[in-house]
């Protein structure tokens, strides 16, 4: 058996290996066009930003690791240029000394990754402009931050906001320009609105609803070539410009925004999205998706049995829906390598789909997701109901206990759980796995009452987050308890509902919804008389329980009442306020 491996990194080299344990006598080829197989892509950010110092903690295997603990063929710096299918050969360039040669296979797995977008716009090649994919990319922007004061990122998905976060560590100015009206696109808007608050206290400028336009060359002298530059204000995370010193720039920019805006860069990161790199796959007559992802079966198999792509390249089902999807992510590329030599071997193994579980961090902040998002859900068409709370991340009552927000998105009618969404600063990783878990499994808002979970008052809470999610959630479906959300407030509050606080005087006093009454809690029983019969009621509190507990009471006096799903905290995170 001899088995070709395009790509080298997480997919390619995660084939090698397991091809590999499963085989001592196959030979494995692995062809990377890049000088180093198996790097950490997701580790580049923090070695920009000096938070991972050592180049070489990011090769996860390198070459020579490869060759001897598995015995594979490592071939870097070789760019396979063509699959001639009928004869089962590749083309080969030898990317050192410039020589073509070919070479056999029996079986083929394509990891070849996706490409950085650089869209069109005027001036996208001038110097300063980068992407970041690979070592070398890192490599280069590592020296070039260290010259730069301003810089823009355009972009404001996961890499994006890395990339802010470790620039605003190195002390440059970091502006991010984002299309959407939010930070990262893929989470639904009020749960990424504390995370844009949260990078910006933390000294990055978002300019969301924009776009750049256009770049242009800075017509300065400060900026041509040599910079003369003085010890400047810390940056919020407390590193100060350095010296007055003169250094070479690597560029002067403009990045002119479509909304007229000019921002004066010395370096612009392009992180706009990723392309499924298919010119190989389409050039051999391999079928690709709208979208450009190589389609395989569940097996990770093309059209041709004989050839294997995995990874960034592929189209893959969405695990929720079974929608094609293009989802560029480590862990689903890592594991589809591993089922393409399984089944290379003769194993039944097949990929069931990819969640889009991601996690981002940023200045101590992290936002999760897994499953479907709410706007796709909406586009979709499909049926679902949403719950919001606010818990702590452990027991009240223990010391350091952080608020996190989550989000969860259900079936209405079986209660089966969709999505999920969480943002904070503790336990934010650890919820979002249960959950995808949970999505995995296909289990109900009625599983997660009855999950039993680690606890002890540091961690967590006996009534977890997630069972608490659970609660709301199972109250929903059975019909206990109602819901409205702040999303839908003006329409629904538009005269024919009685909007209800029922937090105490002194929090309603600090901030409110605009058109509310105020009962707290505590009274409400004593003055039901002056609420209109006639009139819906939607009671809410600061996070959702005494809203909750008010519904019971209004519900059970006869009246028709809701509850603001995750009260006004979610009221704020909607529509963009601090509560
Ligand atoms: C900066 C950054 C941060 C990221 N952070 C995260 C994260 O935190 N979490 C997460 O889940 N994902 C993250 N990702 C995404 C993750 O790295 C990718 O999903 C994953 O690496 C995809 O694996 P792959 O094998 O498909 O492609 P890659 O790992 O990109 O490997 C493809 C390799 O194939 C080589 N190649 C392509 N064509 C050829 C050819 N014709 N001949 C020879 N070699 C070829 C390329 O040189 C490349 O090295 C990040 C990505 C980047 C760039």
């Amino acid at each position: 058996m001899k088995i070709a491996i395009v790509g080298g990194v997480a997919g390619g080299a995660s084939a090698a290996a397991r091809a590999r344990r499963l085989s001592e006598t196959a030979e494995i080829i692995v062809f990377e066009r890049g000088p180093d197989p198996s790097f950490a892509n997701c580790g580049l950010p923090y070695y920009i930003g000096g938070e991972i110092s050592q180049r070489e903690e990011l090769l996860v295997a390198p070459k020579q690791m490869l060759i001897d603990r598995h015995r594979l063929d490592v071939r870097t710096r070789q760019s396979v240029e063509a699959i001639d299918r009928r004869r089962k050969r590749l083309a080969i360039k030898n990317l050192v000394d410039g020589t073509s040669y070919d070479e056999s296979y029996d079986k083929l797995i394509l990891s070849p990754g996706a490409t950085p977008l650089r869209p069109p716009i005027p001036g996208i090649d001038l110097p300063g402009i980068y992407t970041l994919r690979d070592l070398r990319d890192a490599d280069r922007l590592r020296e070039v931050v260290l010259d730069a004061k301003q810089a823009v990122v355009v972009g404001g998905g996961f890499i994006g906001l890395e990339m802010a976060e470790n620039l605003v560590r190195r002390g440059v100015e970091t502006t991010v320009v984002e299309l959407a009206d939010q930070v990262l696109p893929p989470w639904d808007r009020e749960m990424t609105t504390p995370i844009a608050e949260h990078l910006r206290a933390n000294g990055v400028e978002l300019l969301l609803g924009d776009s750049a336009a256009e770049f242009a060359a800075r017509d300065c002298p400060h900026f041509a070539g040599t910079a003369a530059r003085s010890t400047g204000s810390p940056s919020p995370v407390g590193q100060s410009n350095r010296e007055m010193e003169t250094v070479p720039l690597s560029a002067g920019l403009v990045v002119k925004l479509k909304s007229g805006r000019e921002l004066p860069a010395d370096l612009v990161v392009l992180c706009v999205g990723v392309r499924p790199e298919n010119a190989l796959a389409v050039a051999a007559g391999l079928e690709v998706g709208p979208r450009g992802g190589i389609r395989v079966n569940e097996h990770m198999q093309t059209g041709d049995p004989d050839v294997y792509a995995v990874g960034d390249a592929v189209e893959v089902r969405e695990f929720v829906s079974g929608d094609p999807i293009q989802i560029p992510l480590a862990g689903p590329a890592n594991r589809q390598g591993r089922i393409a030599a399984d089944h290379i071997f003769g194993r039944d193994s097949s990929y069931h789909g990819t969640q889009g579980t991601a996690v981002v961090g940023v200045f101590g902040m992290t936002v999760a997701m897994t499953g479907l998002s709410e706007k796709v859900l909406r586009r979709t068409g499909r049926r679902y109901e949403k719950i919001y709370l606010h818990p702590t991340d452990h027991a009240g009552y223990y010391p350091g206990a952080e608020r996190m927000s989550l989000k969860l998105l259900f079936d209405p009618e079986d209660g089966r759980i969709l999505g999920a969404q969480v943002v904070g600063t503790s336990g934010i990783d650890k919820r979002i796995d249960v959950l995808a878990m949970a999505i995995q499994a296909g289990m109900t808002v009625f599983d997660l009452e009855e999950a039993e979970l680690a606890y002890a008052p540091q961690y967590g809470s006996a009534k977890d987050p997630i069972n608490m999610a659970g609660f709301i959630a199972a109250g929903v479906v059975r019909g206990d308890a109602r819901v409205a959300h702040a999303a839908e407030l003006s329409e629904t509050t538009n005269g024919e509902a009685t909007l209800l606080d029922v937090r105490t005087l002194a929090e309603f006093a600090c901030g409110q919804i605009p058109g509310a009454v105020n009962f707290p809690i505590d009274e409400l029983r004593n003055r039901l008389g002056e609420l209109d019969r006639t009139k819906r009621v939607i009671a809410y509190c600061q996070v959702g329980q005494r809203g909750y507990l008010a519904t019971r009471i209004l519900i059970q006096a006869g009246y028709e009442a809701a509850n603001l799903s995750g009260g006004y905290a979610t009221y704020c995170q909607t529509n963009g306020r601090r509560a």
